[in-house]
C-alpha cells in the first residue's frame, strides 16, 4: 500500500482528519480536486465573514452619528473590497497547505474515483491506501425554475462576489443561516433586501423565541422577510428579474422585481460520481454516507466524515469528525461522542444557540424552566450601540441541569463557548451563576439569564 490513509477532499475535515493522522504517525495523503481549504475556507465560513466585517463597518459609520463622530460620504470601491476578501481567502488557504506539508502529508491533485476498497484513482494517478477518508463536502441544493448563471441569479459562491454597482433589489429564497448572512451583507452594502422562506419560522430548528427576537432585531434594519412564502418563476425584462412569489397558505400569486435572487435552500453532499456503490459503502436516501460513532462506512476501512456525514452542515462539526476518524485509524478509543454541536448565524446581532431549545427540552420530557436576560438592560451593550437581543437560558427544573442557550446579541459567538463547555461538563444552571463574569462585559448577560433562570437577577425582574 503507498499510504495507510488516504483522505479524499482537503476542506476542514479532510485537513484535520490529515494533519492529526500524520501527527500520530500515520503516512497520509489528500487527494483534493479543488481548491485545499475546501468550501469553508474558499467559498464559505471565511469570505462571508469578511463581507459581513465590511457591510457592518459601513453601518456603524452612520451609528457613529449618535456620539458625534460623523464622516463624509461612506464610499464603497467594490473591486477593494473582493480582492481583500480574496487576500483573507489565499492567507488561510496558503497557510493550510504549509500545515499539510510541514506534517508531511502528500497532496495529489485530482477529481478522486474509487477502482476497489484500497484503491482510488486521483486524477491520472492510482493511488492505494489501508485506510480511506471521505471528506467531499457539500454543494449548493438548486430550484430548477431558478437555473444558476452566477449574474442574475446566485447561488452562494456567485453572492461572494460583490457586483458594481451593488444590485438595488435583491430576493434571497430561503431564510436559513447562509440566506440570511447573505441579506445583512447586501442589506448593509446599500441594497433593498427580502428573504422568502417556505417553512413557518426562518432559521429552522432554532429556539421559537430566539428566533423572534432574531427576526424583530433584523426586520429593524430594513429586511423584509415573508414566511410560508415561496417563488415559483421569473422573467427577465428590461426593468430587472419579475418574480412570480406564491403564498403557501393562501395560494395568492404575485409579481416582484428584483435586480438578484440569491438561491439559498441548502446543500447537498457530495456523494456520487465515486463508484461508492460498487465498493459497498452505504448511502441514505438524501445522499449521506452513513457512518457510526466511530465515522467508518459499512465498509469498516473506508470513514466518511464532515457534510457528505450529515447534518448539521457545519465546519466544526466536520473538524471534530476528522480529528476523531483519525484517532480511530491509529488505534486510540476515539468516538464522537458530543453532547452538542454549536450553531451561529453571523449577521449583527448574531444569532447563536448549543444544546437543546425549549420545544425540544420538553418533547424530551424535561420539566422546563426558562431564564432570560435582555441586552438592553446590559451596560455594556449599550456602550456598543448593540442592545438589540437576548439570552436565553433552558434548564431542567428537576436537577438545575443546563440543557440549551440560545444568544441573540453582539458577540453572540463569542459567547456561547461558555455555554458548550457548560453542556459538555454537565454543568448546573448554578455553576454558572456562581461564577464570577467580569464587569462590564456582554458575558455577564449570560450570567444574569442563570440568575433569571431563578429568578434572582439583578438587572431584571
Ligand atoms: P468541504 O469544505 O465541502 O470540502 C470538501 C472538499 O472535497 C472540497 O475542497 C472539494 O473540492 C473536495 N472534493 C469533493 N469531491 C472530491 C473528489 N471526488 N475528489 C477530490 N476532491 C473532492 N460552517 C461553519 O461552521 N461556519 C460558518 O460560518 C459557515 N459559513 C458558511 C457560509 C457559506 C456561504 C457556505 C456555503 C457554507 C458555510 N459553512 C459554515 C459550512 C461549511 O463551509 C461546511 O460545513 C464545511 O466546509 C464542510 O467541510 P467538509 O470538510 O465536510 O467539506
Amino acid at each position: 500500500m503507498d499510504y495507510d490513509v488516504l483522505v479524499i477532499g482537503a476542506g476542514p475535515g479532510g485537513y484535520h482528519a490529515a494533519i492529526r493522522a500524520a501527527q500520530l504517525g500515520l503516512k497520509t495523503a489528500v487527494a483534493e480536486m479543488g481548491a485545499v481549504g475546501g468550501v469553508c475556507l474558499n467559498v464559505g465560513c471565511i469570505p462571508t465573514k469578511a463581507l459581513l466585517h465590511a457591510g457592518e463597518q459601513m453601518a456603524e459609520s452612520k451609528h457613529a452619528r449618535e456620539f458625534g463622530l460623523t464622516f463624509n460620504e461612506t464610499k464603497l470601491d467594490v473591486s477593494k473590497l473582493n480582492s481583500w476578501k480574496e487576500g483573507i481567502v489565499k492567507r488561510l488557504t496558503g497557510g493550510v497547505s504549509s500545515l499539510l506539508k510541514g506534517n508531511k502529508v502528500t497532496v495529489v491533485t485530482g477529481e478522486a474515483k474509487f477502482i476497489d476498497a484500497n484503491t482510488v484513482q486521483v486524477g491520472d494517478q492510482k493511488v492505494t491506501a489501508k485506510n480511506i477518508i471521505i471528506a467531499t463536502g457539500s454543494e449548493p441544493a438548486t430550484l430548477p425554475t431558478f437555473p444558476i448563471d452566477q449574474k442574475d441569479i446566485v447561488d452562494s459562491t456567485g453572492a461572494l462576489v460583490v457586483p458594481d454597482p451593488i444590485p438595488g433589489r435583491v430576493l434571497c429564497i430561503g431564510g436559513g443561516v447562509i440566506g440570511f448572512e447573505f441579506a445583512h451583507v447586501y442589506n448593509n452594502l446599500g441594497s433593498k433586501v427580502k428573504v422568502i422562506e417556505f417553512a413557518p419560522q426562518v432559521i429552522p430548528g432554532a429556539d421559537a423565541d430566539a428566533t423572534k427576537e432574531f427576526v424583530k432585531a433584523i426586520k429593524k434594519q430594513g429586511i423584509e422577510i415573508e414566511v410560508r412564502t415561496k417563488a415559483n418563476s421569473f422573467e427577465k425584462k428590461e426593468d430587472g428579474l419579475h418574480v412570480e412569489i406564491e403564498s403557501v397558505e393562501t395560494g395568492a400569486k404575485r409579481t416582484e422585481v428584483f435586480d438578484r435572487v440569491l438561491v439559498a435552500v441548502g446543500r447537498r453532499p457530495r456523494s456520487r460520481g465515486m463508484n461508492l456503490e460498487n465498493v459497498g459503502v452505504k448511502i441514505s436516501d438524501r445522499g449521506f454516507i452513513e457512518v457510526n460513532d466511530k465515522l467508518q462506512t459499512s465498509v469498516p476501512h473506508i470513514y466518511a466524515i464532515g457534510d457528505v456525514a450529515g447534518n448539521p452542515m457545519l465546519a466544526h462539526k466536520a473538524m471534530k469528525e476528522g480529528l476523531v476518524a483519525a484517532e480511530v485509524i491509529a488505534g486510540k478509543k476515539s468516538a464522537m461522542d458530543v453532547v452538542a454541536i454549536p450553531g451561529v448565524v453571523y449577521t449583527s446581532p448574531e444569532f447563536a444557540w448549543v444544546g437543546l431549545t425549549e420545544q425540544e427540552a420538553k418533547d424530551k420530557g424535561y420539566k422546563v424552566k426558562t431564564g432570560v436576560f435582555p441586552f438592553a438592560a446590559s451596560g455594556r451593550a449599550m456602550t456598543l450601540q448593540s442592545t438589540d437581543g437576548f439570552v436565553k437560558m433552558v434548564s431542567d427544573a428537576e436537577t438545575d441541569l443546563l440543557l440549551g442557550v440560545h444568544i441573540v446579541g453582539p458577540h453572540a459567538s463569542d459567547m456561547l463557548g461558555e455555554a458548550s463547555l457548560g453542556l459538555e461538563m454537565a454543568a448546573t444552571v448554578s455553576d454558572i451563576a456562581l461564577t464570577i463574569h467580569a464587569h462590564p462585559t456582554l458575558g455577564e448577560a449570560v450570567l444574569e439569564a442563570a440568575e433569571h433562570v431563578h429568578r434572582q437577577a439583578i438587572h431584571i425582574s
